[in-house]
């Protein structure tokens, strides 16, 4: 798959990216503003790696799952990247309900033991991907 270019601005917050060699992550303007690029979904999901670790686990999504989104990346700075979307903070008591809601969807680890199945995790993964896309239709409502 070709790679798509980084666009001039960070598609969240909408600052304009730098480039500057070395800079990336810095906690600088420019550092901050690096441009980057993010998979909407990770590679390693779908069983693929582009770095050499010599442990591959199992595929946590089938084919059926988010394909149309496979290689698709979006270009972020530094801070939405990495910062946001990579460390998203979960209070307690929203792991809570979290986990209750796995567990009335049945994506709870029931075997108490894990295998090498990881179908329960991609089913865990799509539930927190609809309690977003849920929350932000919610919050974008007139
Ligand atoms: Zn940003």
């Amino acid at each position: 798959m070709k790679k798509q270019a980084l666009k001039s601005h960070c598609q969240i917050c909408g600052c304009k990216l730098s480039s500057k060699k070395g800079e990336y992550a810095k906690p600088t303007p420019s550092g901050r503003s690096h441009g980057t690029r993010h998979h909407y979904i990770a590679e390693r999901f779908f069983g693929r790696t582009t770095n050499k670790r010599k442990y591959q686990a199992n595929p946590v999504f089938t084919k059926e799952d988010y394909q149309e989104y496979a290689g698709q990346t979006e270009t972020f700075c530094y801070e939405c990247h990495e910062e946001l979307l990579h460390n998203p903070v979960f209070l307690p008591k929203d792991i809570v309900k979290f986990a209750e809601l796995t567990k009335k969807r049945h994506y709870d680890e029931t075997d108490k033991e894990k295998t090498e199945e990881r179908h329960k995790l991609g089913q865990r993964i799509k539930l927190l991907n609809e309690v977003i896309s849920k929350g932000l239709d919610e919050l974008l409502k007139p």
